[in-house]
């Protein structure tokens, strides 16, 4: 039996009921379903005006209403619950037909997944899907991976409803098994690393500067007309300019210092140490957030000395407002450089053929990173020979040449004034390893071959050697 839905979406919490709200809104005959049949009820009597649903209480029955080959995204909560409705609808199903991933799967198990239902005859595919429940609704960016094949039947469906920009769709096949949730596992992995450095541009401007929060609002609203034009920098914007209605004072001062995460950032991290990638911007927001949650080690230090602080004269508050604009604007420079090694490292080990650029015009709308600043990273491998780092690209080269004195200043003064700027320094720290002729590296060996026999290589000579240590004197 076949049906007349073009495409299914199951769990119908925030994310798919927003998903299958701009599908039915593109014109799709939508089949919906629900472990709980009342959220696939309310959706109807909600939205049905919106579109066409199909609404299905029972698996059989939703299977039952879809046009062939079947195309039917999976909307709920990752882990054990991907698999038990994987486990649920796959019997149900025929070779060629399409199962959906749209949840923030870990891409080693979209891998597992994709291999077992390839096995039996059917189509998986890991899809990011970026942008939160607005993008979900109003077009996001989409990260679709699995096969070829199933991107020929999945892809118009999908680029018809992503975000758009310049008229090119935000969607695009990123590469086979789990190449889309590895992509978008990188895109959260940056978006830490943004967010972490726009929060550390804050406390400069904060505690250096000496800006309220209302004054920095507006400092960032001014940025946001210039390169660093983004979504992050025009939220944050919004957040700092917003009083608590409480108790009439900044928003941001009535707010708990303890950032939280899900996970996914912890996960580019884990998987870049395997895959012996250096992100150290991504891993020092992980860690930034971890460290502000540990509340008891926190208090512990309260006590510990800082710098005497000399204030900042006010006539060099605007001139340090703008080395911070440029020191932000370098780092994230290299954050995305380090996502982006770490998405060419990830396609060459999993053999994804993954085009970088493209990776680049697909975040350009829909998603949190949304930026001006995507263009040019899709103009740096738009050339026929990529760059092996997008620091050495011309645009970003000269970007950086421009910035680093302003950048290294500003890192100084945080130092020097007890402020702490994790992604700051950890940025130009890797800008400056990556730049030096030679690194300490070599003395490391030497320490490995003195205490494990380790060996090491010679400047001069092919081979392995070891030094017997203690005998030459
Ligand atoms: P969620 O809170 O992660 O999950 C709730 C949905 O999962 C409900 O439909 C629930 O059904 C269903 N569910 C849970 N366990 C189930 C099981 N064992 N069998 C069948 N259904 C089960 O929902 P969400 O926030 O909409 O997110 C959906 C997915 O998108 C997640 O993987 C999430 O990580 C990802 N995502 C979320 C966002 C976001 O901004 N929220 C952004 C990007 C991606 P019942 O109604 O029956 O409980």
């Amino acid at each position: 039996m076949t049906g007349q839905a073009q495409i299914g979406v199951t769990g119908l919490a925030v994310m798919g009921r927003n998903l299958a709200r701009n599908l039915a809104r593109h014109g799709h005959v939508v089949a919906v379903h629900n472990r709980t049949a009342a959220r696939t009820r309310q959706l109807v009597e909600e939205f049905g005006h919106e579109g066409e649903f199909v609404p299905a209480e029972s698996a059989a029955d939703f299977v039952a209403s879809l046009r062939r080959p079947r195309r039917l995204v999976i909307m709920v909560k990752a882990g054990a619950a991907t698999d038990a409705v994987i486990e649920e609808f796959a019997p149900l199903l025929e070779s060629g037909d399409v199962i959906v991933d749209g949840g923030n799967a870990h891409f080693e198990d979209t891998r597992r997944r994709e291999a077992a239902l390839r096995e039996r005859g059917l189509h998986f595919v890991g899809c990011g899907i970026s942008g939160g429940e607005e993008g979900a609704l109003n077009g996001p960016s989409i990260m679709p991976g699995g096969s070829a094949e199933s991107y020929r039947s999945l892809g118009p469906l999908l680029e018809s409803i992503a975000a758009r920009v310049d008229g090119e769709p935000c969607c695009t096949h990123i590469g086979p098994d789990g190449a889309g949730h590895f992509v978008k596992m990188v895109h959260n992995g940056i978006e830490y690393a943004d967010m972490q450095l726009i929060a550390e541009a804050y406390d400069l401007l904060r505690r250096v500067a000496g800006y309220e929060p209302g004054r920095i609002a507006e400092v960032f609203r001014t940025w946001n007309r210039g390169r660093l034009d983004s979504y992050l920098i025009e939220i944050t914007a919004e957040v700092l300019g917003h009083t608590d209605a409480a108790t009439g004072r900044p928003f941001v001062d009535v707010v708990a210092d303890a950032a939280e995460q899900k996970g996914t950032g912890r996960w580019t991290v884990q998987t870049a140490l395997d895959l012996g990638v250096p992100v150290s911007g991504i891993a020092e927001a992980v860690f930034a957030r971890s460290l502000s949650g540990h509340g008891a080690l926190r208090e512990a230090a309260q006590q510990l000395p800082g710098p005497v602080r000399p204030e900042l004269h006010p006539d060099d508050a605007a001139q340090f407002a703008d080395q911070v604009e440029a020191a932000l604007y370098a780092s994230k420079i290299v954050a995305y450089a380090q996502g982006w090694h770490q998405i060419t490292a990830g396609s060459a080990e999993y053999g994804w053929d993954i085009d970088p650029g493209a990776v680049a015009a697909i975040w350009r709308g829909g998603c949190i990173i949304r930026a001006r600043f995507l263009d040019e990273i899709r103009a740096a491998y738009a050339g026929g020979k990529p760059p092996v780092t997008l620091l050495t690209d011309p645009t970003f080269r000269e970007a950086l040449e421009r910035a680093q004195n302003a950048w290294r200043h500003v890192v100084a003064t945080a130092a020097q004034l007890g402020v702490p700027a994790p992604g700051f320094s950890a940025a130009l720290a890797y800008y400056d390893a990556l730049r030096a002729e030679r690194l300490p590296a070599a003395l490391v060996q030497g320490q490995r071959d003195y205490f494990g026999a380790h060996t090491y290589r010679r400047t001069d000579r092919e081979g392995s050697f070891h030094t017997l240590w203690g005998q030459d004197r």
